[in-house]
C-alpha cells in the first residue's frame, strides 16, 4: 500500500514540489513521507503525506532516542510545516516570482550524484574520483545525520576513492619508469574494491533516504 498517486499529483502540485520543511525546490528528488509512520498506525491517506527533500527526510528519521542530541520532530510539528507550506503556497504566489536565497541541490543529493560519477570514474584509468560533494557534506553536517553502518559505508567508499587517486597519482609519475608496472597490478587490484565499497555506499544511501 502506498499512497494514492492521483492525490500525490495533486499535493505536489501544491506544493510546488517544494520541501514543506526547508521550502528547497526538488524537481524528482523529494519523498512523500509519512507523517505518522505506518509502524506506529500512521495511515496510507493523503492527509498523512509530507512532501520532503531528502535531507529533511533524513533528519526526520535519524534522530537517535537513545542518545538524542537536538530537538526530535513530532507528528504535530510535521502537520504544523505541512499546514503552513501550503498555505503559504496557495496565498502568497508572489513569492515564486522572487528568487529564492538557495535553490542549490541539498549534500545527500549531490553526494549520491557524485558516487555514481566515481563508478564511472573508477572504470577510466587516470580519471580521477571527486570528493568534493563528501568533503561538503561533512562540512555541513550532512554526514553526521546518517546511521552509523551507513556512515561507515560512506567513509569506507571515499577512503579508497582517495586511496586510488594516490595510486592514479603515483602512476602518472613513474609511468616512464620500470615502477609503472607495480602501480598498474596495484591499479587493477584496488579499481575493484573501490568500485564495490562505492556501490555499497550509493545503494545504502539511496534506500536510507527511501524509507519511509
Ligand atoms: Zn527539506
Amino acid at each position: 500500500m502506498a499512497f494514492d498517486r492521483d492525490q500525490v499529483a495533486d499535493l505536489l502540485v501544491k506544493c510546488h514540489r517544494r520541501c514543506c520543511i526547508c521550502h528547497r525546490f526538488c524537481g524528482f528528488k523529494m519523498e512523500t513521507d509519512h507523517i505518522k509512520p505506518p509502524g506506529e498506525g500512521g495511515t496510507h491517506d493523503i492527509d498523512n503525506a509530507l512532501p520532503v527533500c531528502f535531507e529533511c527526510h533524513a533528519e526526520i528519521h535519524c534522530y537517535n532516542t537513545d542518545h538524542p542530541r537536538g530537538r526530535k520532530f513530532t507528528e504535530k510539528e510535521l502537520r504544523g510545516h505541512k499546514e503552513q507550506w501550503l498555505n503559504i503556497c496557495e496565498n502568497n504566489p508572489g513569492i515564486f516570482s522572487q528568487p529564492f536565497q538557495s535553490s542549490d541541490a541539498g549534500p545527500l543529493n549531490s553526494l549520491i550524484d557524485e558516487l555514481e560519477y566515481n563508478i564511472k570514474a573508477c572504470e577510466c584509468l587516470g580519471s580521477s574520483l571527486s570528493i568534493s560533494q563528501f568533503d561538503e557534506a561533512l562540512r555541513r553536517g550532512a554526514i553526521s545525520l546518517l546511521e552509523p553502518d551507513l556512515k561507515d559505508k560512506i567513509n569506507l567508499a571515499y577512503a579508497k576513492s582517495n586511496c586510488l587517486n594516490q595510486l592514479f597519482y603515483a602512476f602518472t609519475n613513474v609511468a616512464k619508469n620500470d615502477k609503472a608496472n607495480e602501480k598498474r597490478v596495484r591499479i587493477n587490484k584496488v579499481t575493484p574494491e573501490t568500485i564495490a565499497a562505492i556501490e555499497g555506499a550509493h545503494d545504502s544511501l539511496l534506500s536510507f533516504l527511501q524509507k519511509d
